[in-house]
């Protein structure tokens, strides 16, 4: 059966410093545990063929498709504040896919062995937290979230030693690219100017067509990758979503999530929210990502230096001046995003405070971050909020929604369209996952995917799936996979 595979592998024409040529380690006995056919056909890929012993074994790594160059990805990061050279340590880059329509996206196989970059580690995956990307990043993309995607899960029939014994996995993933702001860092710190540049033009040419037309190109790129982290990040904590580990070798170019490893969604407001056992200093936490994305954007900026300007001094002026916009334009996406989210299609000067005290009455009530957006969207209270102080904040919100010229059921359909109903809360995450990987049952994935789909839907269906954790079942940690 015919795949439909169309490889081109143009991150391999780079200078040799940025890749290292490897195959994956094969695998003993290679299962598929889930195939997400709808991505697979946006793709142009027959989802059949993937399913079948042939898709089974390239996803395993144990059958390299034709025309893919594989290789693993060389690049540094800042990890919790503190630079290392880093790279693909368990992930294969198999090449580039390039759709029917033309769209060109990364094939990562990750998890799937051992690479110049491994460190001390074993290259390889746990199923569990393979599951757990798949489900958080299918359910981002649904959230209209720019994120890396996964197509498949299988098992390797070999088991990892983590703290226990746990069976091995490879998630296959695909993104528009896997350019981080740690490559940069990488050809600033070893590469010579000209790999610099080499890296730049690349990804110019990749993700930000309309760079022929600028007098500064370099200048454009640090701008645009800029303006994508501040809509990404706003995007995150419009939804709850705590990233756990902004690394930044976690922070693409493309302006897409990546990384799901300790990342969580908020359940109870709280700015100082961290989820990942390792994040002790709350670096990490959902009321610091904005920061952490400009200083992020900072780093990147500063590898850009030497291509910004001849003189150093010019250079410094030029990126200073990108990197304090950061905040500002953060701000402004996050107020559209609060708006729409409230209701609100017009714009008044006191509208950031109304939404701040709205927050602060949440954070003092304990109140579920998702479930108060939704309560607002259905006319609907329960318990906690029924104070005298939410009754006032609740009449000054529906003057501020009826000095616009809008009808009451088109201000609750701009708030369906911004307010999930559901969004992938962590019981229910661990439950699904649980299923799978202890007792071999799918079923309760496969359903909690479904229902994650279509988060914007309001049905009867996703009621369930909405009902905030148990407090037994807090506080919830998440673990690197
Ligand atoms: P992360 O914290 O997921 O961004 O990973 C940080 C670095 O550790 C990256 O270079 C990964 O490739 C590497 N890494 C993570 N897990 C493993 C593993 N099991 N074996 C080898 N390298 C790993
Ligand atoms: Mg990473
Ligand atoms: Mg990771």
């Amino acid at each position: 059966m015919n795949i439909g595979w169309n490889f081109d592998n143009s991150y391999a024409r780079l200078p040799e410093r940025f890749f290292t040529r490897i195959h994956p380690t094969p695998v003993s006995a290679p299962q598929l545990v889930v195939l997400n056919r709808s991505l697979a056909e946006e793709l142009g890929l027959n989802a059949e063929a993937l399913a079948s012993e042939e898709g089974v074994a390239v996803f395993a790594g144990n059958r390299i498709p034709e025309g893919a160059e594989p290789l693993a990805q060389a690049y540094a990061g800042h990890q919790f504040g503190h630079f290392n050279m880093l790279g693909d340590g368990r992930a294969i880059l198999l090449g580039e896919h390039v759709t029917p329509n033309g769209e060109r996206v990364d094939i990562q196989l990750k998890g799937a062995g051992r690479t110049p970059y491994s460190r001390g580690g074993d290259g390889r995956a746990a199923l569990g937290p393979m599951l757990r990307e798949y489900i958080i990043s299918e359910a981002m993309h649904a959230l209209r979230i720019p994120t890396t995607r996964s197509l498949a899960v299988v098992t390797t029939g070999e088991v990892i030693i983590r703290e226990t014994e746990l069976r091995g996995a490879v998630l296959t993933r695909i993104a528009a690219s896997h350019l981080r702001v740690g490559t940069f860092q990488y050809a600033a710190h070893w590469g010579t100017l000209e790999e610099l540049k080499a890296l730049s033009d690349y990804a110019l040419q990749r993700h930000f067509p309309g760079f022929e037309n600028v007098s500064n190109r370099y200048l454009f790129l640090l701008e645009e990758v800029m303006k994508r982290q501040a809509a990404l990040v706003a995007k995150w904590q419009l939804v709850g979503f705590v990233h756990g580990v902004m690394n930044t070798d976690n922070m693409t170019i493309s302006g897409e999530t990546i990384d799901y490893g300790p990342c969580a969604f908020m359940d109870v407001y709280d700015p100082a929210t961290v989820f990942s056992s390792i994040d002790t200093q709350g670096r990490y936490a959902y009321g610091n990502q904005p920061y952490i994305a400009g200083w992020n954007i900072a780093r990147l900026a500063e590898s850009l230096l030497p291509l910004l300007h001849d003189e150093e001094e010019k250079a410094i002026e030029l990126a200073q001046e990108v990197i304090e916009r950061f905040p500002k334009l953060y701000e402004t996406y996050w107020l559209q995003g609060m708006r729409a989210k409230l209701g609100l299609c017009t714009e008044e000067e006191e509208d950031k405070k109304l939404i701040g005290e709205l927050l602060h009455l949440m954070y003092t009530h304990r109140a579920d971050y998702t479930n108060t957006f939704r309560a607002l969207t259905l006319e609907e209270w329960e318990g906690a909020f029924c104070t005298e102080e939410f009754r006032d904040w609740h009449t000054r919100w529906q003057a501020r929604v009826n000095r616009q010229d809008m009808t009451k059921d088109e201000v609750q359909q701009l708030m369906r369209l911004n307010n999930p109903a559901i969004i992938p809360r962590n019981h229910r995450v661990e439950e699904a996952l649980e299923a799978a990987v202890e007792r071999g049952d799918c079923s309760v994935m496969e359903r909690l995917l479904h229902a994650l789909s279509h988060p914007y839907a309001y049905t009867k269906e996703q009621e369930e799936y909405a009902k905030p954790p148990a407090p037994s079942d807090r506080p919830y940690r998440t673990f690197c996979g």
